[in-house]
């Protein structure tokens, strides 16, 4: 069992050591040019970079042969209908509760008000973001060999479930493409499991890097706009998901979070939804007990279009903003911002960062100053790290839900602490 446990366990140390190194080199090597150019953006950023390749290097293969398993697991078209319904009316529910939830405590704790704003501070240029009917319209792939070639999430989906469909209707033939695409999705989760015995090496380096650069000091000058909203995370990840676990999954909120781990691990060392998406669908299948009929559907989709931690931020940013430039705003306001960040979420690729660009049509449309998110700009990375953990927490949390009312959820995998933890891989010699 311990050495079982080993691999996540080395790479929670490994988190806690860059932490600490990137923080000391921030503290006290920040002005060694050596330390900088060989380490931080040398030795650091080549290691960090190269891991988070290797993990978006599984997403497409992993997304297309689990989810043309899905659909043929799944097996009709009404009931693919009815979990993208469910899937799709959960994502938007929980996220309107996530920001319902960011705008009360933000207004409640007003942070922002008396903000000493030293002029020339904020800058920020946004850049574009896609208008929303383009993103109902790329929904649908023009050309699909561009959407595996640029990873294009949607499109992917889009393309795989009507391949898949096509496939169910082809009777035989279909059913030995099935066959195939389990033996390659088998695969593809080895390899899974190959890339992340080299996860403790590639998460220091990764954490090192980011809090090289981001030192503890940005913190300070910010420090309410950064407690409300690390406090609406919590609320939410912890409180609102345990709520929806316990009474609609029937499922234990604790051992839930527990066998979460090292899909909170990478999306906090990442910051991104997509990189993650390998190892969400690992544990929400292996460890949490899910049929992958159900999470090779929901966990890609969740991880492009739900994002509870990302609209949180935009919530408390808004308030933030407002308070600072003394800005009013009405009740008509604050809805405009629900359906926004609602939208916004849909919009916005699980990847690092974007969720500052689409707070800038946030911004737009109830009239706040878009230069102010220059202010909250150096905060940014590491409130990015906890509201993606946030976002792939409540990827799961529907998933589990859904799997539940769809009886795909495998208890006994639930409640088996052993279950698809993931050990170090032997690789194959001869003997
Ligand atoms: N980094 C977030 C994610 O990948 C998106 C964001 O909030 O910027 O889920």
């Amino acid at each position: 069992m311990s050495n079982k446990m080993s691999v996540t366990t080395k790479i929670l140390i490994a988190m806690c050591l860059g932490l600490i190194a990137g923080s000391l080199i921030n503290a006290f090597a920040h002005n060694i040019e050596f330390v900088q150019t060989y380490l931080v953006n040398g030795l650091f950023h080549v290691i960090g970079a190269a891991f988070v390749n290797s993990l978006k290097m599984l997403v497409v293969p992993l997304v297309t042969f689990s989810l043309i398993c899905g659909v043929c697991g799944i097996g009709d078209v009404a009931a693919l209908g009815r979990v993208g319904i469910k899937a799709f009316a959960l994502y938007i529910a929980t996220t309107g509760l996530a920001i319902t939830l960011a705008l009360t405590v933000a207004i409640l704790f007003a942070p922002g008000e008396g903000f000493e704003q030293v002029t020339g501070t904020a800058s920020f240029t946004p850049k574009p973001a896609p208008p929303l009917t383009d993103v109902f319209i790329n929904i649908v792939p023009s050309n699909p060999v561009n959407a595996f070639a640029e990873g294009n999430m949607l499109q992917i989906i889009f393309f795989v479930i009507i391949f898949a469909i096509a496939m169910l209707m082809t009777g035989d033939i279909g059913r030995q493409l099935a066959e195939t695409a389990e033996k390659l999705n088998e695969v593809m989760m080895k390899v899974v499991t190959l890339v992340m015995d080299f996860a403790p090496i590639g998460v220091f380096f990764l954490m090192a890097k980011t809090f090289s650069i981001q030192g503890i000091g940005l913190i300070l000058p910010m420090i309410g706009y950064f407690s409300v909203v690390i406090l609406c995370l919590l609320l939410h990840g912890l409180g609102t998901f345990s709520l929806l676990l316990a009474l609609f999954a029937k499922l234990s909120p604790w051992v839930f979070i527990k066998k979460m781990r090292p899909a909170h691990i990478f999306a906090f060392s990442t910051a991104s939804s997509n990189a993650t998406i390998p190892v969400t669908l690992q544990v929400v299948e292996k460890r949490l007990g899910v049929n992958n009929a159900t999470a090779a559907f929901t966990v890609p989709l969740g991880a492009t279009i739900n994002m509870d931690g990302t609209a949180i931020m935009q919530g408390v940013a808004t308030v933030f903003i407002a308070n600072v430039y003394a800005i009013d705003l009405g009740l008509t306001d604050y809805l405009t911002v629900v359906g926004m960040s609602i939208l916004a979420s849909i919009g916005t690729a699980g990847v690092p960062g974007v969720g500052l660009i689409m707070l800038a049509m946030v911004f737009n449309q109830v009239g706040l100053p878009v230069e102010g998110i220059g202010l909250i700009l150096g905060v940014d990375r590491i409130l990015d790290m906890v509201r993606t953990t946030v976002n792939i927490t409540g990827d799961a949390t529907v998933t589990c839900i859904i799997a539940r009312t769809e009886n795909n959820l495998d208890d006994k995998v639930f409640q088996n602490p052993d279950a698809g933890i993931i050990t170090e891989v032997e690789l194959p010699h001869k003997s």
